[in-house]
This record gives C-alpha cells, structure tokens and sequence, in this order.
C-alpha cells in the first residue's frame, strides 16, 4: 500500500488536545507515511520538535510566522537556531510575509530576512507562507535562491503567471485541500496544471483547510488524499502517481543534505 507523507501539519493545535496521540498513531498505522510539524511561533516551534521527536515518521519545521513578528524576545535567532539542533528538524518554516489586515510591513521584511539568513548559515530548506504579498516575496526568493536556499510555497493560492516565475527560480509549490473547493477552482487548477511535477508537495496544513468531502471539519493528514485526487485529475495521471510523485519530491526537497537524521520510511 501506498502512503501519503504530508509536508505541512499543525498537530499541536489545540484541535487535537483531546486525542491528538491516538489520532497520529491511527495516521500512521493507516494511509499516512509521515509529516512535518511546522512552527509559526517560538512555542508552537518547540512544540512541532518534541512532537516529532515523538514519533520516528515525523519530522519538524521551526520559524515566525508573519503574523507573529511582533513582540519577539530579541535572542529569537539563537533561540530558533538551538531548536533546530534536533536531528528531526529538516527546515525553516513556516516563514514570510502576509499583507492581511492588520500588519506592520518593515517589521514582517526584517524578520523574513533575518531568518532567511539563519537558514543560509544552517543550510536548511525555507516554507513559505505568503499572502497578498506575491511580489515582495518573489523579489525575497530570487535573491535567496541566487544565494543557493531552496524554498517551498506552502498553501499556494497565486495564479498560473507565478507559477511560472516560480518554477524558472525552481521553486517548489504545495497544495492544500483549498484547490479542491468549489469556489477558486478556476484559478488553482490553471496554476496546479503549470506546475512542473518534479516541483509539486502535498500537504494538509491541519487542522484547518480540510478538502470536500470534510469541509469545514478538522482536517488531518489522510484527507490530503482527496487533495491527491483533485490533483490528479488536473495532471490527467492517477492518484497513487501523484501520492509517489510529491513523496518522492519531499524527500528530495526536505532530506537531501538532512545528514544528521534517518530518511522516512521508503514507501
Ligand atoms: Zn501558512
Ligand atoms: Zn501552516
């Protein structure tokens, strides 16, 4: 049987305090091959690293999220710098920029850029979350990837025309159950269909965004089948390539030159 490995989870929300080790365990026995914790804050970043010191498929991803750059202790870098010590943390995320209501633009830019550089000294791999900020993080990008960082668009919610800025860069673009609600259809599946293979990443980001049939419930990693599916209907390929395709492409991106850990089970 084929298994899905999700790039992008939030397991330590409080969504998942009344069963949260039940619920990964029941993953991981089932459909799910593994997933990457991600951070958005100092706390939630070391809560995504003991969480996948916990468990051997899951790995973690640590950083501010733009929407909470504000108020931070100011030995934030070391602070991020000394969780990405454990051998389970394989990148630098979720990191960016978000012009969405209220927001302080100078500040999100010098945090993005400051731990842009951490991941250039650690030699790590960045998820990005933009929002309305396309064209800031584009300039962002291509003086990083100049610069050797690979890079991840998470949740992608742009049009095809960045896609293809995007792959020139060989950025790596990942999809959420958004691309299969009804609403933006149009637009993700023109910008899914312009995406390269060998650049595409599934991913949940659970609890929220859980794809039709579950709308509106809390999401978990097995749903990004469905996200699988609607993928595979836009590449005219079948589910399972697709599953193997964006597993294979998240252990290039996110274990090669991870050399102080073991590789997620090879499914
Ligand atoms: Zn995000
Ligand atoms: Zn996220």
């Amino acid at each position: 049987m084929i298994k899905l490995f999700d790039t992008h989870t939030h397991y330590d929300d409080s969504a998942y305090e009344d069963d949260r080790d039940e619920l990964i365990t029941r993953l991981l026995n089932g459909n799910v091959a593994g997933f990457i914790a991600v951070g958005c804050t100092l706390e939630r970043s070391e809560k995504a690293v003991r969480l996948a010191e916990k468990y051997p498929p899951a790995y973690a991803a640590v950083g501010i999220h733009p929407q909470d750059v504000y108020n931070l202790p100011p030995n934030y870098l070391q602070i991020l710098e000394k969780f990405a010590e454990s051998e389970k943390v394989v990148a630098l995320g979720e990191i960016g920029l978000e012009y969405f209501r209220k927001y302080d633009k100078t500040q999100q830019n010098k945090i993005f850029r400051e731990q842009l550089e951490l991941a250039q000294s650690l030699n790590l791999p960045v998820i990005i979350h933009s929002r309305e900020a396309f064209s800031d993080t584009l300039e962002f990008l291509r003086e990083y990837t100049l610069k050797g960082l690979k890079f991840v668009c998470h949740c992608f919610s742009e049009d095809s025309e960045a896609v293809l800025s995007l792959a020139e860069l060989g950025v790596y673009v990942s999809f959420t159950g958004a691309i299969a609600f009804e609403k933006n259809t149009e637009k993700a599946v023109n910008a899914c269909k312009n995406v390269p293979l060998e650049l595409l990443l599934l991913e949940t980001d659970c609890p929220y965004l859980a794809p039709p049939p579950f709308r509106g419930k809390r999401c978990d990693s097995s749903m990004a089948w469905y996200t699988a599916q609607k993928i595979a209907q836009i590449k005219k390929r079948t589910t399972d390539e697709i599953v193997e395709i964006c597993n294979d492409n998240a252990m290039r991106f996110f274990m090669k030159g991870h050399n102080h850990g073991t590789r997620p089970a090879e499914t």
